[in-house]
């Protein structure tokens, strides 16, 4: 349990590896070697923060936006390779609609037919290419660590493989198969892969998410519901100057509608809408004759994402002569902490306190995430599991070094003792 400095790490590990394969009077040189001025080591793999943030750069340094399939696919490709090399057996699900590949690794042990626990991670980031060489450049400073989509989630999706490989050193096993699922499209609210991670909820006892901690290493029991909507406003084009009298103006129109819809903001009840894009008129002098507005919901419990959904798509036009047109729907499903919840984060707060950190969770957060699914299937879902640290999607985009082992050492824990 206790994390050794990196140097020792190293040193075990190495030793380890010698102790399977050597005699023992090799083994036995190389411990009075390593263990001449201090006290004998457990012959055990250490989970090792070095090591991890040097995987974590690899993963970090293939840039990864959410549209471009290729290289989202070359990240898809270097955790294939990782997970190959200790044995896990892969699953690739070909990309479409302009998206990566699905990767689905199972653990080298367990029963593929039995309900095992899945992690989920992302390989994809919001960060263009070219992030990496300029507004992101990886780098170290102190306990802070900056790289496009360090935070949301190479990391966690790192410590995901990392947790694996570390049984796979030991020589030991879960009680329940371990599944991990990569998802290359989450950022964008994973469209491609939302059946895909249905299916593999479906076979699952647990769900970790590896989504970043925040707050100072909190997780996530509680996220609200997504939901994406398109208006559409028609209204008739006119001479602004010579027949504006003829003209029915949609972005007038609009103007109606946007206050009513961000009039639904209700942060008591945790409601929040949001007329985050627009576009409209064809020239300055013409009553313009449309305008499309896209909109963000978010909403803590079903039965709001129920009404405030039925209330958005039967907004009417307040111009009889205009037409006003609303398609979408919700995207994510809310999750609320539920008794399965509550059972798995209490259990994880165990661990955690053994580990020697106070897992705290975040009541309720408007981010979603792929564990919005798994949630609201009833799958009890442990989120935000990933590295601590700043500025998801941000400039200043980071984790915290100092939370990389604890982080590692809680999946591990969690992998060890759920059944
Ligand atoms: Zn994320």
């Amino acid at each position: 349990m206790g994390q050794s400095p990196s140097g020792e790490t190293h040193g075990a590990e190495r030793l380890a590896g010698v102790a399977w394969f050597q005699p023992f009077s090799a083994l036995h040189n190389i411990e009075s070697q390593a263990t001449m001025n201090e006290t004998l080591k457990p012959n055990i793999p250490v989970l090792d923060g070095e090591e991890i943030l040097a995987g974590i750069r690899r993963w970090v340094e293939l840039e990864s936006p959410s549209h471009d399939a290729a290289a989202v696919n070359r990240v898809v490709d270097m955790a294939a390779s990782d997970l190959t090399r200790i044995g896990a057996k892969l699953k690739r699900t070909p990309g479409r609609d302009g998206f990566g590949d699905v990767l689905e690794a199972h653990s080298p042990w367990g029963d593929a037919s039995e309900k095992g626990i899945l992690i989920l991670g992302h390989l994809d980031t919001v960060h263009p290419i070219g992030a990496l060489a300029t507004t992101h450049k990886f780098r170290r400073e102190g306990d802070k660590v900056f790289g496009p989509g360090i935070y949301d989630m190479k990391a966690g999706s790192f410590m995901g493989f990392y947790a694996m490989q570390h049984f796979v050193r030991q020589g030991r096993t879960t009680h329940l198969p371990v599944r991990i699922m990569y998802i290359p499209e989450e950022e964008v609210g994973s469209p491609t892969s939302r059946a895909l991670i249905d299916a593999a909820a479906k076979n699952a006892k647990y769900v970790l998410v590896l989504e970043p901690a925040r707050e100072g290493n909190k997780c996530v029991t509680a996220r609200k519901g997504v939901g994406r909507f398109v208006m559409t406003i028609t209204g008739k084009a006119a001479h602004a100057g010579a027949r504006h009298e003829d003209g029915r103006s949609a972005i007038k129109e609009a103007a109606r509608q946007i206050l009513a819809i961000e009039g639904l903001t209700d942060y008591a009840q945790g409601i929040t809408t949001n007329v985050g894009l627009i576009t409209g008129g064809s020239g300055v002098n013409v009553v313009p004759a449309s305008c499309v507005m896209e909109i963000d919901l978010r909403v803590p419990t079903a039965e709001l994402a129920e009404s405030v959904t039925a209330h958005i798509l039967g907004l009417k036009s307040n111009d009889p002569d205009c037409i006003v047109e609303v398609t979408g729907g919700m995207n994510r499903p809310p999750y609320g902490k539920n008794e399965g919840i509550a059972k798995l984060f209490e259990h994880a707060k165990g661990l955690a306190k053994e580990i020697g950190f106070d897992l705290q969770d975040v009541k309720l957060t408007g981010g979603g995430s792929d564990g919005n699914f798994t949630a609201a299937m009833g799958i009890p879902t442990l989120d935000g599991l990933g590295a601590d640290g700043r500025g998801p999607h941000a400039l200043d985009e980071q984790i915290y070094f100092s939370s990389l082992v604890p982080h590692a050492q809680l999946l591990v824990r969690l992998l060890e003792t759920l059944r």
